[in-house]
């Protein structure tokens, strides 16, 4: 078994997910059986309880798992699904270890950070691997080197380093070269001095990779070489490029993968990259732009919805487009609104399709039905996701059901038309963390529907994470007046798909599609959405 650490150096947010998840694909392209761990120095157990605006989105496996949005790079990279063991939190570790401290299974034994935390984390990092039968295990290090939460983490590499020996563990360190304004010089020495950090935990680092706006220089490469320890031929740029997806290939560029092969004793490969060139040509040149409105309260944190953005990046590559994003916080979007103060929602009207995400809470949701109306009234093609859809159903049931005061009970719990009320299994249920339905669940489509021509089938697996639900009460209602539900569950109870019949494109979903778009595979409810805008641009 191998492993490839990506620590991380000088500051956060350098894009250690992209390089981790770039590294897997190149090994993965070379058939090597690849399986990639992030670990997230926080105490909380998973990211579900984490404030999307805070830390991005919540990612959601296909078992349920609530984690990190890296995981979300990883399996659309390296088009594979992972299990919630593959995202190891401070919050797991100790939680784990205090449970065995209290079943008596350490004998007496004081309980310490080193050996009892760090052999958890190595237990762990280990398991990941060998469940899944890699060859090679890739785990990104959340967080910087020198932060206090990442030591056992960090003592963790070590002693694996140490345990499994030096060709079988590979410590790739991502630092940042930042180029002083008025010299406009690459600077080494944050690099260097994240190196030391590194060294004096006992981690020499096997290759750098530095990020930086242009690529990496001769002589700045040669001064990290000089003060790191680090051939010159194991320092690369990972400068900024056009769309990550051009990442893989740059590292190629530099034969990342055969200095990987050789510094871990593994046969020399070539990774096959041709689709995924394709892919990178199609979407670095594209032939028209399409505008989409996405319509959100997280709008000034574009990672909360990264991966609605990966998808309708896919679906529009899949057609030659590239999408234009228009952001709408829709606690601005009010009827009569003035650009200064609210929204114009004239300027809804001039996009191509409107996306409502999902969420929680209150704050918004009126400005969310008011955009679902004007899309419903104005052709306008509109996807809801999650809270989206039930906003669709609610707007539905205001305006065309004239149902006044229609809601979800999760906004107003004393609505007398709850169209979208509590999941039955939810009514007892007061812990906030890991307790909704969430994940891959079966879902039926009716013959002879929308959503039966875009997928194709009348069965498909698609991942969930919601309380709250269309009230069945309301159904015959709402299906008479022409919103019908299209897929359901498998026992048929829970509302999967809402299309407005005879609407070329007002569809909402109770799960989430977007969690399993592919650069080369795009989710097919996207797919449709973005063939419907380019449709009505077209004119
Ligand atoms: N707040 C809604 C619910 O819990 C929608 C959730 C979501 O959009 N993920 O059902």
């Amino acid at each position: 078994m191998k492993f490839i650490m990506v620590t991380g150096g000088v500051l956060s947010g350098l894009g250690k997910g992209v390089i981790t998840s770039s590294l897997g694909l190149l090994l993965k392209q070379c058939e090597y059986k690849v399986t990639v761990v992030k670990v997230d120095p926080y105490l909380n157990v998973d990211a579900g309880t984490m404030n999307p605006f805070e830390h991005g989105e919540v990612f959601v496996l296909d078992d349920g798992t609530e984690v990190d949005l890296d995981l979300g790079n990883y399996e659309r990279f390296l088009d594979m699904e992972l299990s919630g063991e593959h995202n190891i939190t401070t919050g797991k570790v100790y939680k784990a270890v205090i449970e065995k401290e209290r079943r008596g299974d350490f004998l007496g034994a004081t309980v310490q950070i080193i050996p009892h935390i760090v052999n958890e984390i190595i237990e762990r990092i280990e398991r990941a691997g060998e469940d899944t039968g890699s060859d090679i295990t890739l785990v990104e290090m959340g967080g910087t080197v020198g932060d206090i939460e990442s030591m056992p983490f960090l003592e963790a590499v070590r002693e694996i380093k140490n345990k499994h020996g030096k060709e079988n563990v590979l410590v790739v360190h991502a630092t940042l070269v930042p180029v002083m304004g008025v010299v406009g010089e690459q600077k080494t020495k944050p690099t260097q001095h994240s190196v030391k950090e590194l060294m004096r935990i006992g981690i020499q680092p096997d290759i750098i990779l530095c990020r930086s706006t242009e690529p990496l220089e001769e002589r700045p490469k040669k001064k990290i070489s000089q003060f790191c320890n680090v051939e010159e031929e194991a320092i690369f740029t990972s400068h900024d490029v056009k769309i990550v997806h051009q990442v893989p290939l740059l590292f190629e560029e530099q034969n990342v993968t055969s200095v990987v092969e050789k510094k871990l004793n593994l046969s020399p490969r070539k990774p096959d990259l041709v689709q995924w060139k394709e892919y990178v040509a199609r979407s670095t040149s594209p032939k028209e732009k399409i505008r989409i409105a996405l319509v959100g309260k997280y709008t000034g944190l574009k990672d909360s919805y990264i991966s609605h953005l990966k998808a309708l990046t896919h679906a529009s590559a899949a057609l030659g487009a590239v999408p234009e994003i228009v952001w709408f916080d829709s606690e601005k979007v009010v009827r009569g609104g003035d650009i200064n103060v609210g929204t114009d929602l004239a300027a809804l009207e001039d996009v191509d399709g409107i996306l409502i995400p999902g969420g929680f809470g209150f704050r918004g949701i009126e400005g969310k039905i008011e955009t679902a109306r004007i899309a419903r009234t104005k052709g306008i093609p509109f996807l809801g996701i999650c809270l989206g859809f039930q906003v669709a159903v609610i707007e539905f049931a205001r305006h065309v059901l004239d149902l006044q005061g229609a809601n979800s009970s999760e906004f107003d719990p004393g609505t007398v038309h709850p169209v979208i009320d509590l999941l039955p299994e939810q009514m007892d249920v007061e812990a906030k963390g890991a307790t909704m339905r969430r994940g891959g669940q079966t879902v039926l489509i009716k013959s002879g529907t929308m959503a039966h021509d875009i997928y194709g089938t009348g069965v498909i697996r698609e991942r969930h994470r919601h309380r709250y639900e269309v009230n069945l009460e309301y159904i015959k209602m709402i299906e008479g007046a022409g919103f019908m539900f299209s897929a359901t569950s498998k026992d048929g109870v829970r509302m999967e798909i809402g299309e407005l019949r005879g609407s070329a494109y007002h569809v909402g979903c109770q799960f989430h599609p977007e969690f399993l778009t592919r650069p080369n595979r795009p989710a097919p409810l996207f797919l449709r959405f973005v063939e419907e805008a380019l449709k009505r641009k077209r004119g």
